[in-house]
């Protein structure tokens, strides 16, 4: 069920039941040239889309901007900062719980957006409730070594063939032509540098590691839409499982 097709009336009665909220939450940001800005809202949201079906599940309005600060050198992106979506999740989690909501799944599109997810998870928790955050992409990667990826490589590329092939642009791609910062500290992703076999987080606008945007161990070029759609059904029925355990847990 969506809330926002809901009247109030079914509201209320769906909110009796201990029903496990879904949140997605993204970003508006950078993709590299050939992928859209919304990528990171738009794959949680197409998720939630499918998951609307399962019994005794709320899904919520999609939360569209999160925290993306080191992106904003690149044209479209808009940053609400951390301080800007704790608060807003913060405030939903809140409007929620008073209706009777305990059980919230953030399905988030962007890892920027952990710190604050973090703090609206604390203030369920404190107020009697558990939020769980899925991060898809670690999800897909970590079930299946091929789809671990970085950011706006072949990985989220296809995730967007599947979820929207229209806000997909490979005509566009280009080469990553990452940035070292010197001989020997290199990037392993846009804010982590290697220096003799372990890594340091150096947080800077993106385009000092990758100017182009996209970060990653693969091409954006050679994202296949059956990849992509694989692989959100793998991260589908993974939340699908997840849910049924996670309405056992006792609050
Ligand atoms: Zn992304």
């Amino acid at each position: 069920m969506k809330l926002e097709k809901m009247s109030y009336a079914q509201a209320a009665e769906a909110f009796k039941n201990d029903p496990v909220v879904i949140i997605p939450v993204g970003s508006l940001e950078q993709h590299g040239p050939q992928c859209a800005l919304g990528t990171d809202f738009l794959v949680p949201q197409y998720m939630a889309d499918k998951l609307s079906a399962v019994d005794n599940v709320i899904v919520a309005p999609t939360v569209n901007y999160g925290v993306c600060d080191y992106h904003m050198s690149f044209p479209g992106t808009v940053s609400i900062g951390v301080e800007g979506l704790s608060l807003l999740l913060g405030k939903i989690v809140e409007g929620l719980m008073s209706h009777g909501a305990r059980r919230f799944l953030v399905l988030n599109g962007h890892g920027g957006n952990t710190p604050a997810i973090d703090s609206a998870a604390l203030k369920a928790y404190k107020a009697g409730g558990i939020l769980a955050e899925l991060d898809w992409w670690v999800v897909v990667g970590q079930l299946d070594k091929r789809y671990a990826g970085g950011h706006g490589d072949k990985i989220e590329t296809e995730a967007m063939l599947a979820v929207d092939e229209s806000a997909v642009h490979l005509e566009l791609a280009m080469d990553m032509d990452a940035k070292k910062l010197t001989d020997e500290i290199y990037p392993v992703h846009i804010q982590s540098l290697r220096f003799k076999g372990a890594d340091l987080r150096i947080a800077r606008d993106t385009k000092e590691t990758a100017p182009h945007g996209w970060f990653g161990p693969w091409d954006p070029r050679d994202a296949k839409k059956e990849e992509g759609e694989a692989m959100m059904e793998l991260c589908v029925s993974y939340a699908e499982a997840f849910i049924e355990e996670f309405r056992k847990v006792e609050l």
